[in-house]
């Protein structure tokens, strides 16, 4: 167990020009990241959470580089990976990896399971084709699959192997930090356990850093230490896992636990629900950027931007009222 490696994201803004809607028009930006902050411990798992469309999947690419950031920095063990050159980062890239939502859409459909593992090795050029291969056995032993295995095509495994194939290449190079894009929304409930256990003791095991991406609240509480709630492209609510199922504070975190499925008649969330879709990012709102959903809100949200405060030990929100 290495247990060192830590991130802090800082300020980081993402903004992207789109095409004009005509000729004479100007040309619209999205802030799809919008100065989130945030910083995970060494060996735990940091959470962003929000609905479809909420910036937390271009926070997630943003923090590998893999999307470039307009400003801010994102440090991996005190390295500013935004500002190290293209070789540098090249280089840099075997510390930290990503494993996406949708498995089948993630791979080469001709391609055997073993090359689809080999290939960040081949890619970032460790160990020779021999050690390479060697590697891609230990790898799908890790991951719960069998060294024959190797041969397979991706159409000859389910859902849950196909994930854990995935989870094979992201540990192929031996990283520090893995980011997970949504990595369990698309499988089955039963299934989803498996691969979130599998994910718990890997990082028990090699002493890994999470940023775990989820729109899914239940799916957070089984697997964060700590959860940022996102809004449009910002942090609107920040805690450590139990202050922030214990204690919630913004209206929006609320609305989003509410609608949680629970068998509990006296839960005091049921009283929350949102209305309308996430506004678009291209033209969010002015102020809080939740005042056009929000059943609390006053005259100056729509005027002032509220600051995330701390509140608690360990918990942040952006919220006038609270
Ligand atoms: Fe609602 Fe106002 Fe708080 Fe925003 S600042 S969450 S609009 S009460």
């Amino acid at each position: 167990m290495k247990y060192e490696y830590s991130v802090k994201v800082d300020d980081l803004r993402t903004h992207f020009k789109v095409h004009r809607p005509h000729l004479f028009a100007e040309q619209p930006t999205v802030y799809a990241v919008d100065g989130v902050s945030f910083e995970i411990e060494p060996g735990k798992t940091f959470g962003l959470v929000g609905e479809s469309g909420c910036g937390k999947s271009t926070t997630a690419l943003s923090v590998l580089r893999l999307v470039e950031p307009t400003s801010g920095s994102v440090e991996l063990n005190g390295v500013d990976i935004c500002q190290l050159s293209e070789n540098d980062l090249r280089n840099y890239r075997r510390h930290m990896q990503i494993i996406f939502q949708d498995p089948y859409s993630s791979m080469n459909p001709r391609t055997t399971a073993g090359e689809i593992i080999r290939t960040p090795l081949r890619i970032l050029k460790i160990g020779t084709p021999k050690e390479q291969h060697e590697r891609v056995e230990e790898l799908l032993g890790l991951v719960g699959l069998r060294p024959e295995q190797k041969n397979l095509y991706p159409h000859q495994f389910s859902g849950g192997q196909r994930q854990r194939i995935c989870v094979a290449r992201a540990l192929a190079p031996n990283p520090d930090f893995i980011v997970c894009d949504e990595p369990v929304s698309a499988l089955d409930v039963a299934i989803q356990s498996q691969i979130l256990n599998l994910l718990a003791r890997l990082q028990q095991e090699f002493g890994l850093t999470y940023l775990f991406i989820s729109h899914d609240m239940a799916v957070v509480q089984h697997i964060c230490d700590e959860i940022a709630v996102m809004y449009l492209g910002r942090i609107v609510e920040k805690a450590d896992r139990r202050s922030l199922f214990l204690d919630v504070q913004h209206p929006y975190t609320k609305a989003l636990l509410a609608a949680v499925p629970t068998t509990d008649n006296n839960s005091k969330l049921s009283f929350v629900s949102l209305k309308g879709d996430v506004p678009s990012p291209m033209d969010p709102p002015s102020g809080c950027h939740f005042h056009t959903r929000c059943p609390m809100a006053e005259t100056r949200c729509s005027k002032e931007i509220p600051k995330l405060r701390q509140v608690l030990p360990n918990h942040w929100v952006a919220c006038h009222l609270v």
